[in-house]
């Protein structure tokens, strides 16, 4: 962890009005010199703007990027996301998990077209009306896409804005906090730039201080102890069987009322490997707070598999889980 090198109570003036600027002029000023170069940022279409911070909703930004380009080109706007097929928008939101998403944003774009003519309200209060859009995801499209001044409160801004002040704060503190700091003039910018500062710089482990923008005005400097433990991640294995001929493979398809993935294409999960042999394949995967270790035997599904064989060209235009595709590339099937 970076030291400080100076006292920090000497210079900290956040809270007052001088404070405050200055926190926004020297944060503005550090983004605009390096933001990264990310693909939602080319245009601030509410439309790119609201797709880009669903799928960035618990995934990180380096998974998100080639999604993010191929669900653009296959829905560039709302209207064409809205006339789409439910099945397609799951296969094309494919490989990010938390489903769930992809059928609030299709709900949420077919209300746009049936109730405003595809157009997005303007106000973080409107846009909270849309289908799996909250506070943070409403107040994010209309700062960014509408110079909306309120500002956005997620896991990296809550931890800045606690390091930089050097105590706890609850939600309701956090949310006004931010606001008073807000550049009422850049507000997309300023809440970008928050996001962007805690997501490279102050990260949740080994802040880089010395980099930091904002270094002579952080109470703490890296020192303040997070009050959240990290969760601990769960150890599980599962077992799956590729039955597979040609150019064929056997899939399952998920219940349409199950609490996760519902309707969705997997290979045939059994309770353990057939047989005393090696597992034909054996990988890592990781879903929010578990660790699988799966193991794919080849073999034939066992009997009463209600399962449909699908052809290899068929794949590409089905919903598959995020760790079937995983085995089905492993295989080198698809
Ligand atoms: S805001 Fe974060 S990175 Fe910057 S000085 Fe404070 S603790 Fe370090």
């Amino acid at each position: 962890m970076s030291r400080p090198t100076t006292a920090p109570s000497d210079t900290l003036g956040i809270g007052t009005p001088a404070g405050n600027r200055r926190f926004r002029r020297r944060l503005l000023s550090w983004y605009d010199r390096v933001q990264r170069d990310l693909p939602w940022r080319e245009s601030r279409d509410p439309y790119w703007v609201w797709v880009s911070e669903i799928m960035l909703q618990q995934t990180r930004v380096a998974a998100v990027v080639e999604h993010y380009k191929r669900f653009l080109r296959r829905f560039p706007t709302v209207a064409k996301l809205a006339a789409a097929r439910e099945s397609s928008v799951l296969t094309a939101w494919s490989g990010l998990g938390y489903y769930r998403r992809a059928r609030m944003l299709h709900a949420a774009a077919k209300k746009l077209v049936r109730d405003r003519e595809g157009k997005f309200p303007t106000t973080a209060e409107e846009l909270r009306e849309l289908p799996g859009v909250g506070r943070y995801t409403a107040a994010a499209i209309a700062s960014i896409a509408f110079d909306h001044p309120v500002a956005v409160v997620d896991g990296n801004v809550e931890r800045l804005l606690q390091r930089v002040l050097g105590k706890m704060l609850a939600t309701e503190e956090l949310w006004t906090t931010a606001n008073h700091l807000l550049a009422a003039k850049r507000p997309g910018d300023f809440n970008q730039a928050v996001m962007e500062l805690g997501a490279t710089v102050c990260t949740p482990r080994q802040p880089k201080c010395l980099v930091c923008p904002v270094m002579e005005m952080c109470a703490t400097r890296g020192q303040l102890k997070s009050a959240a433990k990290p969760p601990r991640q769960r150890k599980r294995e599962i077992h799956y069987v590729f039955d597979g001929r040609k150019d064929q493979v056997l899939l399952v398809q998920r219940a349409r009322d199950a609490a996760l993935m519902p309707g969705m294409w997997e290979l045939p999960q059994v309770t353990n490997v057939n047989g005393s042999g090696q597992p034909w394949l054996t990988l890592r995967h990781s879903i929010t707070v578990t660790d699988y270790v799966v193991r794919v035997t080849r073999s034939s599904a066992p009997q009463g598999t209600e399962g449909v064989w699908l052809a290899k060209t068929r794949l590409t235009k089905l919903p598959l889980t995020g760790l079937t595709r995983k085995i089905l590339r492993a295989a080198h099937f698809i």
